[in-house]
Parts: C-alpha cells; structure tokens; sequence
C-alpha cells in the first residue's frame, strides 16, 4: 500500500515535533519552512517545562494537555537524541515559585491544593529549606511553591535535534522558501513556494505559528491567532550557583547547563516585529535581582524576542476540519509549545491515524470553534 504523504506547514517546535511522531509511524513527510526551520518563537524561548508555575489557575483542558505532555517528556527527548545523536540540555532541575508577602500564601495553598490533585510533588518551602534548596535567592522572598517535576530544555538546540532527527528518519525538509501559499485544500492539498514549485501530499498539517491567522481567507474560517512578543535576555552565571528554575508573578530565571541564566520574558504586542526595546528588557532588569541579588552587579549580554502563536480563548487550535478531515491544524501553542511538543506531535499523528482527541480536548481545541 502507497504510504500516506504529509505536508506540514512551518518547521517551528510543532511541526518538527507532529513529522518526528509521523515519521516514527512510518509515514512520509515534507516540511515546507518561509525561513528556517526553529527560527521563530522556537528559537527565542527559555525552554521551561512547567505547566504547574505557568499556569496558576484552576485546571482546565490546556492545563491537562501540557500536563500529559510533561509526562512524555522523558521518554521523548530520549528519542529525539538517539535519533539525531544530539543533546539539548535536557535538565530534571525542578522549579520554584517565589512570592514575598504573607498575603500572597494564601495563594500558594490553593495552587499546590489542586495542583496535588493532578500527581504534582509539590510544597510550600520557606526559611532554611528554601535557603538550602536555592542558596542565593533573595532574603526578600518568604516562601515558594518547590516543584521538583519541573524541567527545561535548551529550545534552539531541541529544535535542531528534532531536525536532524527528522531528515535521518526521511524526512524531506524545503527551507528558505520565503514565502509558501496555500494552492488547495478542499480535496488534494497544494502548497506553492515563491519560486513556484509546488507540492502535493494527502494531508496538511498547518504548524504556522503566530502568522497562521494569515491563513483566514484561505480557509474562510476565523482563526484567531496572533503574535505576541517576548523580549528575553541572558546573563553569564559564572560564580553563581542557581540551581532551579526560579519565578514569579513578574517573570522567570532559567540556569542552563550552558553558564548562563535565561531571564523572560515580556508579553508586548509589535505586530511582527522581533526586535527588543530598552523599555522591554528594562522591566527584566529592574526586577531580577530582588530575585537574585547577585544580577544587581551584571549585565545581559545578549537580548533577544520571539512571537507566541496566541489565540483568542489561550487554547491552541488542534483537530482536524470538518469538511476537510485531511487538513490538521496545529497552531497556537503561546507560552508553552515547548513543553506542548511531544503530546502534539503525538495528537497529529492519531489524528492522520484517524484516531480522535480525548472528548474534552476535541471540544476545547476544535480549530473552527471561532467561526
Ligand atoms: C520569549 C519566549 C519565551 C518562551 N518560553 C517558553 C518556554 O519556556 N516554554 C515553552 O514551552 N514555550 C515557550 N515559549 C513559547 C514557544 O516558543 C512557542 O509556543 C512555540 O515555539 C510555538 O511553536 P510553533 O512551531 O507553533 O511556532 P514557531 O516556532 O514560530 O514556528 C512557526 C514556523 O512557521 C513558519 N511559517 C509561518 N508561516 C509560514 C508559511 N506560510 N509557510 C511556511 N512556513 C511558515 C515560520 O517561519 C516559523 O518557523 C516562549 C516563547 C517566547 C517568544
């Protein structure tokens, strides 16, 4: 039997992750990227995998998936390096969640209240312990939520491992196309790069990020996606010993294996723009040290910003379309499309297997719930 030929649109986190599940399922793949492929929001983030500090809120459905997807973790990013004999500084360091008034542990007792409920090993830590855990935190900070099945992973280096592990398993990856439109979709799908060879598959998975809103009048659907821009910067370390990831309600630290520590992130909207701002790495800077009192003394060395695929509801759009089952959208992942890479990979796959999403991730994440 011919085997089943996948198009996916944008070589981000999630189109890389749903080819790698594909490939692992014997499928053919062609990955068709405007520029390169990890370029874009992949490229900029910190690489957290936290979905208990991210998300503070009673659970919801997003809440669940990035969950189930940190439960892949391990096992995945396992795959990934075989396959592509690459590390990416994967880093079991656990988080912490600090806040510095008594009014806010009110707050914290709620969190790890439901946040138990869903197998987390978290606890309040204050004093000693917290000291002991976090040596050079601020004696400013009275207590935190210690999270010790939090993780994080070097983005960029994960986004090349999953490329390389993609090409060695076949995939066939076109970059630099500049530019790639949709031709059709109803029936067989046709994509077109600007030099104008075009290309044929039977599915189309679109993984376009934060520019997939720009796909609304290809579809006729409303696709409320758009970028919102974080403006990142990293300090040297060197001397430091900060062990875990650290954050509150003002932002996070993240030490990587590499020597440096990752400060994020602002939420701003600039249309498309991914330049940085004084004002924007300003407001890292004039707050991290009452996290870290050391960074008084340092500069960033390097700054950096990225787009977040956000969506109207802040739940992606994951499901196939109605009329069209063969087309898969896969978008909208906005803080955590890092973390959200192996269950997405995962779900593209079942979907093109013909196989559903669990009911309350189906109804949550239909990509045309907006139209
Ligand atoms: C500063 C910052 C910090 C972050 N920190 C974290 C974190 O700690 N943990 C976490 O889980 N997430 C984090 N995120 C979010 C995460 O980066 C995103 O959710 C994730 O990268 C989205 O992946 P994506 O593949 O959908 O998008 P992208 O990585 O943006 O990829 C989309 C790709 O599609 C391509 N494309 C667009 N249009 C077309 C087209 N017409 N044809 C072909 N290609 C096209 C683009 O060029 C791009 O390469 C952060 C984001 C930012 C900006």
């Amino acid at each position: 039997m011919k085997k089943k030929h996948v198009l996916i649109m944008g070589g981000g986190m999630i189109g890389l992750s749903a080819a790698f599940s594909l490939l692992k399922r014997g499928l053919d793949v062609t990955i068709l990227e405007k520029s390169i492929c990890g370029g874009q929001a992949t490229g900029a983030a910190a690489g957290m995998l936290a979905p208990f500090s991210e998300i503070s809120e009673d659970p919801d459905p997003f809440f669940t998936f990035c969950l189930e997807s940190l439960r892949r973790f391990p096992e995945w990013q396992k795959e990934v390096k075989r396959e592509s004999g690459m590390d990416f500084e994967y880093t079991e360091s656990g988080s912490l969640h600090a806040v510095y008034h008594e009014s806010d542990l009110l707050g914290l007792e709620s969190r790890i209240g439901w946040q138990k409920r869903f197998g987390s090993e978290a606890e309040i830590v204050e004093g000693d312990r917290l000291q002991q855990l976090e040596p050079l935190l601020s004696d400013e900070v009275i207590a935190a939520i210690y999270s010790p099945d939090e993780a994080h992973v070097y983005a960029p280096e994960c986004a090349q491992a999953l490329e390389e592990a993609c090409r060695k398993m076949g995939a066939v990856i076109e970059d630099r196309l500049e530019s790639v439109t949709i031709r059709s979709w109803l029936n067989e799908p046709v994509l077109e790069a600007a030099d104008g060879r075009r290309f044929s598959g039977d599915h189309l998975v679109v993984a376009s990020g934060a520019w997939s809103g720009q796909l609304e009048d290809t579809f006729g659907l409303r696709i409320p996606v758009f970028p919102i821009r974080g403006q990142i910067c990293a300090y040297d370390r060197e001397g430091a010993d900060v062990r875990h990831i650290i954050s509150s309600s003002q932002g996070y630290l993240v030490p990587k294996a590499n020597g440096t520590l990752v400060n994020g992130a602002s939420e701003d909207i600039s249309g498309f723009d991914t330049g940085v701002t004084e004002k924007g790495i300003a407001r890292l800077v004039n707050w991290n040290y009452r996290m870290l009192p050391f960074l008084k003394e340092r500069q960033p060395f390097h700054t950096w910003a990225g787009l977040r695929p956000a969506t109207q509801d802040g739940f992606p759009l994951l499901g196939r379309l109605a009329d069209a089952p063969h087309v898969i959208f896969a978008t909208g992942h906005y803080r955590n499309g890092i973390l959200l890479s192996p269950a997405t990979g995962e779900a593209v796959a079942d979907l093109i297997d013909g196989a559903g999403l669990e009911d309350h991730f189906r109804n949550a994440f239909f990509p045309e719930r907006f139209s």
